[in-house]
């Protein structure tokens, strides 16, 4: 399980982060919504020691991750697709995915022949230049490229951004697939609508604070946040 207990992160003056307390329990789907920056980057990017925090605790199995390097975060199971992708464009699918196995010396194989089977478009191009696939294809190159760390528990953000309405259907079935897996799945999305039906528990940031929680179903069906994040559906 991971918690996190009054994380506070500031850049210069500016405070991003005002104190938040999250769980993602083992199995689960949790997820994040919340405006342009409210601060949810910033929340996934401190779990893996991207960011300076300025106090609070977080804790994976009860071991905090706080002033622990990121490899050795990756290597306990944790796991980040960042936003807007990020493959290296000059290396093939299949290049791509080895390099997100970089921390692993046994037998890549059955890894590799998991990622084709749940994405069959990456086999057909694996020996594509990642710089010259589709918006989509990229993210689920992304994905399979953090599965090849098999994740305990995979953060992505914003999976869905900028990709076509059937695109974002396949990889939320992905995603749910994965959690299936067992693997949790810790989830920040602009889509509200989608990232609620899909999550167990979900919490929204406003400039930096929680500002509701629920189960999926109880936000989704929340008046406040119909109006705010959900539009007419
Ligand atoms: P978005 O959905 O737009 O990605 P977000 O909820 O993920 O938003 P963050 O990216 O965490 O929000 O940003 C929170 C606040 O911190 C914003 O005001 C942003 O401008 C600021 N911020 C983020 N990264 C930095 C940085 N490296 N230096 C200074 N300010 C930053």
């Amino acid at each position: 399980m991971l918690k996190i207990k009054d994380l506070q992160v500031s850049y210069g003056g500016i405070e991003a982060v005002k104190g938040i307390d999250i769980e993602v329990p083992d199995g689960s789907i949790v997820t994040l919504i919340g405006a342009n920056g409210a601060g949810k980057s910033t929340t996934l990017r401190s779990i893996v020691g991207l960011v300076k925090t300025k106090s609070g605790s977080i804790t994976y199995n009860d071991e905090e991750l706080l002033g622990m390097d990121t490899t050795k975060i990756v290597g306990k199971g944790i796991t980040l697709v960042p936003e807007g992708r990020h493959v290296f464009p000059d290396l093939t699918v299949f290049e791509n995915l080895k390099i997100g196995a970089y921390m692993r010396k046994d037998s890549l194989d059955e890894d590799i022949k998991n990622i084709y089977g749940l994405f069959p478009r990456l086999e057909e191009r694996s020996w594509q230049q990642a710089g010259t696939l589709s918006g989509g294809e990229q993210q689920m190159l992304a994905v399979g490229r953090a599965m090849m760390s098999r994740p305990k528990l995979l953060m992505m953000d914003e999976p869905s951004l900028g990709l076509a309405p059937l695109i974002v259907k396949g990889i939320f079935d992905i995603i749910e697939t994965l959690n299936k897996e067992g693997i949790t799945i810790l989830l920040i999305e602009q889509n509200a609508n989608m990232a609620l039906k899909i999550a167990d528990y979900a919490y929204v940031l406003e400039t930096g604070k929680i500002t509701k929680q629920g189960t999926g179903k109880e936000l989704l069906s929340d008046e406040s946040i119909k109006e705010a994040y959900l539009g007419k559906s």
